[in-house]
């Protein structure tokens, strides 16, 4: 049985002072939940106050990014060490929005996996096609890439100790999410990958999350599928009671 995860990105949005704030709000209904593992992503910015509020609950950090050095002449850039430093445990890697405006490729995303898992952090690793990619009838084939060459080589603890989003990139930010039948389909065709690119155990343990447009709405039915794990949410992870409510959902799919 695979524990549920829910991480919200929070992107490029909320000062300190409004991340402790909604950090606070989450922390009083989420702090003791156990069947669910609930993650919060605030910027570089707000990790250390953030972290801070929810020290010591059941509510885990992580960022958003990092680089695939662990220390180094790379101006402007955050390690892994550095996340470590501030107790993150989590690393979103690859997201859709990083491919498309910072130029990143599988093999860096695979780079910046391997790092993060040399240090002990756990990788969410994002893969999704595009609105194109899917009228095109390519969905299999670029999520397949993607998953074969983001997740390559990590080992048979390194997968286990992954997490990969499943993020259409027509269904980020736009209000438009796929059926829970066309996730669910996508999300099997990553197990068949990951059992041939590694073996049966690994492709029943690892952890799947969808992600793209998932609310308080639509997040059980999304969720109650047998290969979804949770989710990695955006635009509701910024409403503490949305948030909330997802969290909410996946825990009656425990
Ligand atoms: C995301 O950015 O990872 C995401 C899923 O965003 P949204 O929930 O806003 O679609």
């Amino acid at each position: 049985m695979r524990k549920p995860i829910v991480a919200g990105n929070w992107k490029m949005n909320k000062t300190v002072a409004e991340a402790i704030d909604l950090a606070e709000s989450i922390k009083r209904d989420l702090a003791a939940c156990q069947k669910v593992d609930v993650v919060l992503c605030p910027p570089f910015t707000a990790l250390s106050a953030v972290g801070n509020v929810i020290s010591g609950t059941q509510i885990d950090l992580g960022a958003q990014n990092m680089h695939w050095e662990k220390s180094g002449a790379y101006t402007g850039e955050i390690s892994p060490e550095m996340l470590r430093d501030l107790f993150c445990h989590y690393v979103i890697l690859g997201h859709s929005e990083r491919r498309q405006y910072f130029g990143e490729t599988d093999e860096i995303v695979n780079r910046k996996a391997k790092t993060a898992l040399a240090l002990n952090l756990h990788p969410i690793v994002c893969v999704g096609e595009t609105l194109e990619e899917r009228k095109a009838g390519r969905t299999n084939e670029v999520v397949e890439k993607q998953v074969r060459g983001s997740l390559a080589d990590f080992g048979a603890r390194g997968w286990l100790e992954s997490i990969i989003a499943y993020e259409p990139v027509w269904a980020i930010g736009t209000g438009l999410t796929a059926s829970p039948a066309q996730a669910q389909e996508v999300h099997a065709l990553i197990r068949s990958v990951l059992q041939d690119i590694s073996d049966e155990h690994v492709a029943k343990s690892v952890r799947i999350q969808y992600g793209g447009s998932v609310k308080p709405g639509n997040a059980a039915e999304l969720f109650g599928q047998p290969d979804i794990d949770g989710g990695l949410i955006g635009g509701a992870a910024l409403d503490a009671s949305s948030f909330i409510d997802i969290v909410l959902a996946a825990q009656e799919t425990a």
